[in-house]
């Protein structure tokens, strides 16, 4: 690290000084140790000098109260940027000490070889000097708190996070970005991370948010022992961010798992790191730390602490979300966005049920997009209920011209997201439509995903209650994909459950795939509930699941999903899929 260099008389004139001082310079919006007297280290029980200047650097409020790091910080930060004087009373307590010892610190702006940001403060151990006055003590006390509860209220809007004493998310990009020329002037290559714990809600569900805020403050320490006080900083949440150089970070980042695995008692969640390296492109630092989060969000499922480089395939996937992002009004506009159709099937007689409408976004530009690459990004954007809203219109359209083509109208299945209810009155005006065109609402059936359970059940239930109430059938969509447990059943009246694609994918695997599907449908029988099973591909499959009970089924092994004037063709040219599937084999024999 550049700092500045004291002349030799003078720094050896410190560092043998039994007062308890040190110097310090402010530059590339850091502050830099310069000198540290002989009393300083003696006060903070340091052993050498060396060691003394390293640790600071790396961590100045190391063994400050974390209840006192930020409002400090932010002092510091105050003084060393404009002021001349600085005073300052906190508590420290070092490795060797039982208690912790209010410290004083007094600080002046020194002007030395036409440089003006040097400083130089003294300290003082005011618990020892007044050892056996306890009145004194008592009003030190007494001005300490009130000074922290007045500058701690400041500190909280400033640069500082109150809970960790980490520089805040503005504090941090300016300090990553003059961080960043300074490897640069040192030829490193600098990377951004970004960390987020994974689980954090469950963990504040079941711990409580004290103990939740004690991991947080217990790994911002650890951010700070790892990568140094200025170095990492707390954007909000669980959502933390570090830079510091490519060289050893692989290492760096094995022993804060390692050191994480011991934080509050080894009651922590593993962590997930998204790495930013200014190879892969230089970008202004903001953009790198939002590089950094895609990497860090592009692996949610992992239950280990692991890291993740931004890459070529994350950038094209962000490129696609903000393709979708930003042409999505335009896609509704110019109908580039339409459903696709696709038959569910009586499993005993082939017939056609039901009919469950996808979103299909065909881009002039870029051809297909497939929703798993759409959805997402409307629904974190909170636009998802514009794209159900069109699809409820345009499916209406496509039964007005199955009626003209007098084919007769089954129910089709509408998914629907929890957002959706939160965003506009979604019930009243899928009824709306229905009654402009004069369709009868036994032909909308909702289907709404089981994730909903783990969202919202509060909210999953008034809305199944809601459409109940209204007349419509509810169905519950990917049943066993992720939050499943049998007590949905009796919990949540859903008239229907598709089970998931997952299931039969596993089902040519053992046979205890097998054992469960035959459970779940035994289950749903006894309590007079439907299934639907989805992504039935083989004549095994649908053979298996006819056997078990399950009242229909939905997959290629039927149909894809089909725009309009081809579904429309499907009717008009084979009502039954077993007798379509005869028609076939009998093509074969003769
Ligand atoms: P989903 O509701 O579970 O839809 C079933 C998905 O499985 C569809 O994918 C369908 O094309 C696919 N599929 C059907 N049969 C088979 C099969 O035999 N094999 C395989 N491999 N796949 C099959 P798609 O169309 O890509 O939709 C993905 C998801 O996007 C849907 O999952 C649904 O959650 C969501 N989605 C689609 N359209 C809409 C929409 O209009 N609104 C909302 N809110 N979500 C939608
Ligand atoms: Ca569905
Ligand atoms: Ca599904």
């Amino acid at each position: 690290m550049n700092r500045f260099r004291l002349p030799d008389m003078l720094k050896e004139a410190v560092k043998v000084s039994p007062v308890p001082f040190a110097i310090y310079e402010f530059a590339e919006q850091k502050v830099k140790t310069v000198a540290l007297s002989k009393g300083f280290l003696d006060l903070f029980c340091l052993k050498s000098y060396e060691e003394a200047v390293q640790l600071l650097d790396r961590d100045m409020y190391r063994d400050a109260h974390p209840d006192d790091v930020a409002r400090i910080a932010d002092l510091d930060y105050k003084f060393v940027a404009n002021g001349e004087e600085y005073s300052a009373v906190y508590r420290n307590k070092t490795s060797e000490q039982k208690d912790y010892h209010i410290i004083h610190a007094d600080g002046r702006r020194i002007h030395l070889q036409g440089k003006d940001n040097l400083f130089v403060v003294w300290y003082m151990d005011e618990t020892q000097d007044m050892a056996g006055d306890k009145s004194r003590v008592e009003k030190m006390m007494h001005s300490y708190i009130t000074e922290n509860i007045k500058i701690g209220v400041m500190a909280r809007q400033n640069r500082y996070d109150d809970l960790t004493g980490l520089p805040n998310m503005t504090y941090f990009l300016q300090l990553a970005e003059e961080g960043k020329k300074q490897y640069y002037l040192e030829n490193k290559e600098p990377v951004i991370l970004y960390m987020d714990f994974s689980n954090m809600k469950i963990f504040n569900d079941r711990h409580g948010f004290t103990a939740g805020d004690t991991l947080l403050r217990e790994f911002g320490k650890l951010l700070r022992r790892t990568f140094g006080t200025e170095q990492a900083g707390r954007f909000s949440g669980d959502h933390f961010a570090a830079f510091t150089d490519s060289f050893m970070l692989k290492a760096q980042l094995d022993t804060l798992f390692d050191e994480l695995k011991k934080v509050n008692h080894g009651n922590v969640l593993p962590l997930r790191v998204g790495i930013y390296a200014d190879s892969f492109e230089p970008v202004p630092t903001a953009t790198a730390c939002d590089r950094a989060k895609i990497a860090c969000d592009s692996e949610r499922g992992s239950f280990r602490s692991h890291h993740v480089y931004y890459n070529s395939k994350l950038h094209e996937q962000t490129a696609q979300r903000e393709y979708v992002f930003n042409h999505f009004k335009e896609a509704l506009k110019k109908d580039w966005i339409r459903p696709y159709f696709q038959p569910i099937v009586d499993s005993k007689t082939g017939e056609i049920t039901d009919e469950e409408a996808l979103a299909r976004w065909i881009s002039p530009t870029r051809g297909m997009i497939r929703p798993d690459q759409f959805i997402p990004v409307l629904e974190d954007a909170g636009l998802l209920y514009k794209l159900d809203l069109y699809m409820i219109q345009h499916i209406i359209e496509a039964m007005q011209a199955k009626r003209e083509a007098g084919i007769k109208l089954v129910p089709v299945s509408l998914n629907l997201s929890l957002n959706d209810f939160r965003s506009c009155q979604m019930r009243e005006k899928i009824e709306t439509c229905l009654k402009e065109a004069g369709i009868d609402k036994k032909y909308i059936t909702i289907e709404i995903t089981e994730r909903a359970l783990g969202q919202d059940p509060e909210l999953l239930r008034s809305v199944i209650d809601d459409f109940h109430k209204a007349g419509f059938t509810v169905w519950l969509d990917d049943f066993g994909s992720e939050y499943s447990s049998l007590n949905i059943v009796d919990e949540y009246p859903f008239e229907l459950f598709k089970l998931d694609m997952k299931f039969i994918r596993r089902l040519g695997q053992n046979k205890i795939s097998r054992y469960v599907i035959e459970c779940v449908i035994e289950l749903t029988k006894k309590i007079g509930i439907e299934t639907v099973a989805e992504g039935v591909e083989t004549e095994e499959h649908a053979e298996f699941l006819r056997q078990c009970g399950c009242t229909k089924q939905q997959g290629y092994l039927y149909s894809k999903p089909l725009p309009l004037a081809d579904l429309l063709a499907l009717y008009q040219n084979k009502m039954n899929y077993k007798s379509a599937q005869k028609e076939k084999e009998e093509c074969v024999h003769d």
